[in-house]
């Protein structure tokens, strides 16, 4: 009997990814439903797949942020079980805080944190009438500390490490499991889909020069970052097969294969400040000297 995994958010990046990969295992293992907000974009998916595989991939339309959608999907699976859930629909959203408009933080915790709430809503009843189940999410290291400029998308993810620790109390009794698969920079298109301050847009009009000029540096770090450091989706797969496959999964998978050092860092110092210096230091290095070591004025030695 084949494993039916229900994915979200695959018309692009991870999604798509692991998608692709587990409808195209040799031993047919699986059946994935890949399920995207807008099935104009199935193209890339249908691409990737060509015709191969049809008894192991059905695609559906499914916006996590609309609740009947979410049913009208859980009732097109035809094996009339998910074995494997993936909340993997996510936005990104980036810019100075004060020039975020209230709409448009509404969406992006609609999407990330209550999107993956009411995905897993809709799944859980039949996971624990069953005792079975894997419920796998996308996590964020943004999710894990934070990250200039991110504050409202760290939130939204901070807040699914809290929704995600919290349930997975609950399933160890139902024998459901839950994975975070937390992720540093990936190469998808996850930066060009985000909600994204440029400079010189009006809504930086009203935001302090010394505000924007750390912006510039940050937007300079990302990319430079995404550029040197960004692993690729074959390798997001992976750790999630490493996942799916586990007889005993973890609750987290680091993608970069262990805690990364700035993560560890938090927990090793947990009064925080070294931390916020430090990350301060590696994205804004010209900026931070004078604010290395103790509460130095950022105006020079007193
Ligand atoms: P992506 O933009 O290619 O994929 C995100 C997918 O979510 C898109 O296909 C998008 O259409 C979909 N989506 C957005 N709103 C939706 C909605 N309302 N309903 C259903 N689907 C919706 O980027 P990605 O990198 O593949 O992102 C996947 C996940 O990985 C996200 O949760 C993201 O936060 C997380 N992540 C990405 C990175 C990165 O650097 N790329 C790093 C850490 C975490």
């Amino acid at each position: 009997e084949k494993k039916v995994v229900l994915i979200t958010g695959c018309s692009s990046g991870i999604g798509l990814s692991l998608a692709v990969r587990l409808a195209s295992d040799p031993d047919k293992t699986y059946k994935v439903y890949a399920t995207m907000r807008n099935l104009a974009k199935k193209e890339r998916l249908l691409g990737c797949v060509k015709d191969l595989h049809k008894d192991t991939l059905d695609i559906l339309q499914m916006d996590v942020t609309n609740h009947q959608s979410i049913l009208e999907a859980r009732d097109r699976v035809v094996e009339k079980r998910v074995d494997i859930l993936v909340c993997n629909a996510g936005v990104g959203l980036i810019g100075p805080l004060e020039a975020q408009g209230l709409d448009t933080m509404r969406q992006i915790l609609e999407v990330n944190l209550l999107g993956t709430i009411q995905t897993i809503q809709a799944f859980l009843p039949d996971m624990k009438a069953r005792c079975k189940g894997h419920i796998l999410v996308t996590g964020s290291i943004g999710g894990l500390h934070g990250l200039p400029f991110n504050e409202v998308y760290c939130a939204s993810k901070f807040a699914i490490e809290g929704a995600c620790e919290s349930l997975a109390i609950i399933l160890q009794h139902f024998n459901i499991h839950m994975s975070l698969i937390e992720c540093g920079p990936v190469n998808t298109d996850f930066l060009d889909n985000q909600e994204k301050a440029e400079l010189g847009d009006a809504s930086l009009g009203q935001v302090d020069a010394s505000t924007l000029s750390l912006y510039g540096q940050y937007l300079h770090h990302c990319t430079t970052m995404f550029q040197n450091a960004a692993q690729d989706t074959e390798d997001i797969v992976k750790v999630f097969l490493g996942a799916i496959q586990a007889s005993r999964p973890s609750f987290r998978y680091y993608t970069s294969g262990a805690m990364p050092p700035l993560v560890r860092l938090k927990t090793s110092f947990p009064e925080g400040c070294r931390f916020i210096r430090a990350i301060s230091q590696l994205i804004f290095p010209t900026e931070s000297s004078h604010l290395d070591g103790s509460r130095r004025s950022p105006l020079g030695p007193l």
